[in-house]
């Protein structure tokens, strides 16, 4: 099959989608369900119905966007991403996925391809935890990992909740519907940006999926003494923050140590309080984040940093507590997918290697109830969540055949 991606097109999509944010250009920055997130998805429907395309949302907005296949009592064959953005991002995280997917269809179409299963791109809604906290909302709720108390339970700011979000911005219905049952789909492909920066260093076209990292991240917070920084006396001292900078430091050696490079660490927050130079700290809230290729490994680092922090508050004499926010899986890809990938970097000639993914992403969600795998481009240094990201047309355009091209395969040729 000789396949041709209308790069040209493709490139002044991503512009156009691009220049819908609630930002100054280049900045692009759409929260789930604010104005420019609404205005995104009509334009987004537009283009795919100009394709021929079916369009479906569900209650949560997700939407679907079908190109009917010859054998419709075969579950379908399934690519996608999302659209929104968080504030100040980039052009390129989610939206080559998704309109990669859609110029991965008219590939097709424009190659006389006629699928046998059906071919589904989705958008995805609200991938970004900017407004309710939590990310991939859209796919969680479709593996069912999420269930239909989200729509109360979920809040964003002002204590607006996810039904009043959706019903608002007109996605009606019961929440519960979103589920989608394991086996719904034959596989699910998603093409993004590797938002990393191995693929450019090493000069590959096409990273090929293996693992989605299962990330955790939690609280915790000590509860020490403060006082004056005069008056009290090194011996008498609980002070909350040197407690939390000997826990931080024990974190890294855990991560380190845990026997894999694949184990990473970080602790991004360190709220102190009081926060006067001459008061001691009496409390200090860190912020950790705790990923692993391998969820067993990642729970015993947890559980390692957890056994830390009793032992530290025992010898200061302090209290700690964690609180838990998150604590997803992780995904392997399907053999069957990886290979088909593979088949299509060949037959495109692009240099491609496995690769690992490191940042949360719907295909995490979607490998509970489908065969899974991803399809990662470069991008400029690694950059990702900026307004300076960047992929280049060319890599994208690759990207696309060999999504296309694995869509082919999947869906069954003719
Ligand atoms: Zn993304």
């Amino acid at each position: 099959m000789k396949l041709e991606v209308d790069a040209g097109r493709l490139s002044r999509e991503i512009d156009e989608l691009a220049a819908i944010t609630a930002d100054e250009p280049p900045a692009v920055t759409r929260v789930v369900f604010t104005e420019p997130d609404l205005h995104a998805r009509a334009w987004l429907k537009a283009r795919c119905r100009d394709a021929g395309l079916v369009i479906r949302d569900d209650a949560v907005g997700n939407t679907f966007i079908r190109w009917q296949g010859s054998r419709s009592d075969l579950p379908a064959v399934a690519t996608g991403s999302h659209i929104d953005a968080i504030p100040n991002a980039g052009k390129f995280d989610g939206v080559v996925g998704v309109l990669g997917g859609l110029e991965a269809i008219r590939a097709l179409q424009r190659a006389g391809f006629a699928p046998e299963r059906s071919i589904e791109l989705i958008q995805f809604t609200a991938e970004e935890p900017t407004r309710f906290g939590v990310g991939c909302i859209g796919s969680r709720l479709m593996a069912g990992v999420l269930g239909p108390e989200a729509d109360e339970k979920l809040r964003g700011a002002d204590d607006e909740t996810l039904h009043m979000a959706r019903t608002g911005a007109g996605f009606a219905g019961d929440l519960g519907t979103v589920r989608l049952a394991p086996g719904h789909y034959a596989g699910f492909v998603e093409l993004h940006i590797e938002q990393g920066p191995v693929l450019e260093r090493e000069g590959i076209d096409i990273g090929i999926v293996t693992n989605i990292v299962g990330p955790a991240s939690f609280f915790m917070t000590l509860e020490g003494q403060g006082g004056h920084a005069g008056g009290v006396l090194m011996p008498d001292r609980h002070d909350a923050l040197c407690a939390a900078a000997e826990l931080i430091v024990k974190i890294e050696a855990l991560a380190r140590g845990s026997g894999s490079a694949d184990t990473v660490a970080t602790t991004g927050i360190c709220d102190v309080h009081p926060g006067a130079i001459n008061s001691i700290p009496s409390r200090v809230k860190l912020g950790i984040d705790l990923r692993d290729t391998d969820g067993k490994r990642r729970d015993r680092v947890l559980e390692g940093i957890k056994s830390a922090a009793i032992e530290i508050a025992q010898q200061r004499q302090i209290q700690i507590a964690t609180q838990m926010l998150n604590a997803d899986e992780p995904a392997a890809s399907s053999a069957e997918i990886l290979e088909a990938i593979a088949r299509a970097c060949a037959e495109e000639e692009l240099k491609s290697r496995r690769i690992v993914a490191r940042a949360y992403h719907d295909s995490s969600f979607m490998a509970q109830i489908a065969p899974m795998a991803m399809i990662f481009i470069p991008c400029r240094g690694g950059v990702s969540h900026r307004p300076d990201e960047y992929a280049s047309i060319e890599h994208i355009a690759g990207g696309v055949r060999v999504l296309a091209r694995t869509l082919a395969d999947l869906s069954g040729a003719h």
